[in-house]
């Protein structure tokens, strides 16, 4: 399909870039009815805290299974989802389930688990975001703190200012901010100092290589060291060998999340892992 853009000119598709856009717009239509047919669910990892071998919280992630189309990864669908606005309504169904999980796991045996929740640029930008959120931690009455919401690097990018407002409001009701995907965006330093970050999350890009990279042991420590500095903690992402979590553990990363502990697994899955965590 070759496009109008309004100026009289066009703009050509190739035969891959059309399938992406068919496909795109399937995604977008089958989103429209994925929530209300009950295809989304989450899965929960579990972040391993190093001095202790304790989970203090755990990441809820996104899944969508289609009767026709399978499994979708939520890195296809969030993005379409944020172009279509669809993300605001799939945002805050997941932040409401994840913290009725929650709720239920306070009730069951561990009242101080505190959960991770992925949040969109976009959700972000919302003005009402930090009303919002007050809003449904109150209706579930929980603690604020028992909530940490991930941001990436992107959020800042527009409007750096706007950012840090809503960081300050947000910190201000007592709720936790973590930096996803730390190190693969464009927040400069001078922004971070003003963040108020509770958590830096390492890449997993940095993470995959550690055995073999020098230069990715440097960043990861060198993250590590400014972390500290900053008071932020620092969660590594992607562990996946005992050689990865020992060069993080001797550099004092505090908490450890991948497949080397748990896969993302579904609520009753996961509670299993808890148990088997709990200090005997
Ligand atoms: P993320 O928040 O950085 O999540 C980490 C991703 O790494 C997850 O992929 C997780 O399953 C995967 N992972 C965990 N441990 C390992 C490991 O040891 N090795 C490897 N190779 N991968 C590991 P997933 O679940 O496919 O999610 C991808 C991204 O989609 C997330 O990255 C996040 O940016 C986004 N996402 C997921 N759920 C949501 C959501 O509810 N809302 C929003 N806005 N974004 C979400
Ligand atoms: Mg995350
Ligand atoms: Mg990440
Ligand atoms: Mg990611």
């Amino acid at each position: 399909r070759a496009k109008l853009d309004g100026r009289n000119t066009f703009r050509f598709f190739t035969p891959e870039m059309q399938a992406q856009s068919v496909r795109a717009l399937q995604v977008e239509n089958a989103l429209r009815r994925a929530l209300e047919r009950g295809q989304l669910y989450l899965h929960y990892q579990p972040q391993i805290h190093l001095a202790t071998g304790q989970v203090h919280s755990v990441e809820a992630l996104l899944r969508w299974d289609h009767p026709q189309m399978g499994n979708i990864s939520p890195t296809e669908f969030i993005p379409i989802a944020e172009d279509s606005g669809q993300i605001l309504q799939i945002g805050e169904w997941v932040l409401r389930t994840a913290l009725t999980q929650l709720k239920d796991w306070h009730a069951n045996g561990f009242p101080g688990l505190t959960m991770a929740v992925n949040l969109s640029a976009i959700q972000f930008r919302q003005p009402q975001l930090p009303e919002l959120v007050s809003r449904i931690l109150t209706i579930f009455e929980l603690p604020p703190d028992c909530l940490e919401l991930e941001l990436t690097e992107g959020v800042a990018v527009d409007d750096p200012h706007s950012a840090v407002e809503t960081m300050d409001s947000l910190h201000s009701r007592g709720v936790r901010m973590s930096m996803d995907d730390f190190g693969t965006g464009y927040s400069s330093l001078s922004q971070l100092k003003r963040f108020q970050i509770f958590k830096l999350k390492i890449d997993q890009s940095f993470v995959r290589d550690l055995g073999e990279d020098g230069n990715d042991r440097a960043i990861v420590s060198a993250i590590i060291r400014m972390a500290q500095a900053l008071g932020m903690r620092t969660t590594a992402e992607g562990v996946e060998t005992p050689e990865q979590l020992a060069f993080l553990r001797e550099q004092g990363c505090d908490e450890a999340q991948g497949y080397l502990f748990s896969r993302p697994l579904p609520a009753d899955e996961l509670e299993l892992f808890l148990r088997q965590y709990l200090p005997s």
